[in-house]
């Protein structure tokens, strides 16, 4: 079957990885087959150590995009075990495609804080990311700006640079906003947010620093592990230079707004015992080390320590919003991007 299924991701530019267990071991334990958003820099290591300790063979389709369109034409047949993707967005559309299963876990629940995980157990954040305002050096004060509500302060008009208002890390934030202010409050927001724009919105996280060390902006909202993969990329790293990373503030607490990369097993996983094993061994203080440092995120397990790089930047609080009141506000915050005319 995996080699069937191979053979057609194949065909559609996908990349798949085959991670071989010790000889001998492979057989008598079994397999787990994986469709994975995430990298294969990120998801090879730990499937390596997965493998190791348990002696489980992994079969991984990497893809770009487009997991769940394939889960729902392969049905009931599908290979997939697990699912692997970044944001709540994507995890709450696999949920809602109906390719995944409620998993009850003793293991899962005590390694993931609830803000991180489905309260039916239809998905599992792995890694938490936060959303950071990345603040020029030469023009912006330290302490100048510290929360997500004052980017809709005027004194920052024609300052700002944004991506898309309807990309998921957006959306997420602006679903977080309306948890904690109301659709009105929220609105009104992301208006003052859209007033401030120095140009269209446009590009990705990376392209928004980039901007403000060109002094087109002064402010950019960014994902924080653009930071580190900014640094590590010597064309890139003039751009993490020019600025400042700011943890901002959502209403009034002392919290920062966080979105998750996480995991779901599939409704008609074929392997379901060995997927548990999976689930249970990425949430493990060993797996969220190697899974968190990688890609310059931060471990959901609340045991295991920030990596000393990240936590050089700075420390916050995640919002403790559960990451399913996000979800379900998802709608409503991409209606508004279009009722306010973010993109426009
Ligand atoms: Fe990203």
């Amino acid at each position: 079957m995996i080699r069937t299924l191979t053979g057609a991701f194949l065909g559609s530019a996908m990349a798949v990885s085959t991670l071989l267990a010790g000889v001998g071991t492979a057989a008598a334990d079994g397999e787990v087959n994986v469709y994975s958003l995430r990298q294969p820099f990120l998801i090879e290591p730990l499937l390596k150590a997965f493998t190791d300790k348990t002696g489980i063979k992994t079969n991984v389709v990497f893809a770009k995009d487009g997991v769940v369109e394939r889960m729902k034409a392969e049905g009931a047949n599908s290979p997939a075990d697990v699912i692997l993707t970044v944001d709540i967005g994507r995890l709450n559309d696999a949920v809602e495609a109906g390719v995944v299963q409620p998993v009850a876990s003793k293991t899962l629940e005590a390694n993931i804080p609830a803000s991180f995980r489905d309260p039916e157990g239809r998905w599992f954040a792995l890694t938490q990311r936060a959303r950071l305002i990345y603040a020029s050096k030469d023009r912006v004060k330290p302490g100048e700006i510290t929360s997500y509500e004052e980017l809709a302060d005027p004194k920052w008009k024609g300052r700002i640079c944004t991506r898309s208002g309807k990309h998921d890390y957006n959306v997420a934030l602006l679903a977080a906003m309306i948890a904690h202010h109301g659709e009105a409050k929220a609105e009104e927001w992301l208006k003052g947010l859209k007033a401030n724009l120095a140009r269209k919105a446009q590009g990705n996280d990376r392209g928004q620093v980039k901007a403000v060390m060109e002094g087109e902006c002064d402010l950019a909202i960014g994902n924080n592990y653009y930071y580190g993969a900014m640094l590590a990329n010597p064309e890139q790293k003039p751009w993490a230079d020019s600025v400042n990373l700011v943890f901002p503030t959502i209403a009034g607490s002392k919290d920062t707004h966080v979105n998750v990369s996480g995991i779901a097993m599939t409704k008609s996983a074929p392997n379901r015992d060995n997927a548990l094993k999976l689930m249970e061994f990425l949430s493990s203080p060993e797996a969220q080390e190697i899974y968190a440092s990688a890609n310059f995120e931060y471990p959901v397990n609340p045991t295991v320590a920030w990596s000393p790089e990240v936590a050089a930047w700075g420390k916050f609080t995640p919002d403790s919003l559960p990451l399913s009141a996000i979800a379900e506000l998802r709608n409503a915050a991409v209606k508004m991007v279009d009722r306010v005319g973010y993109d426009g």
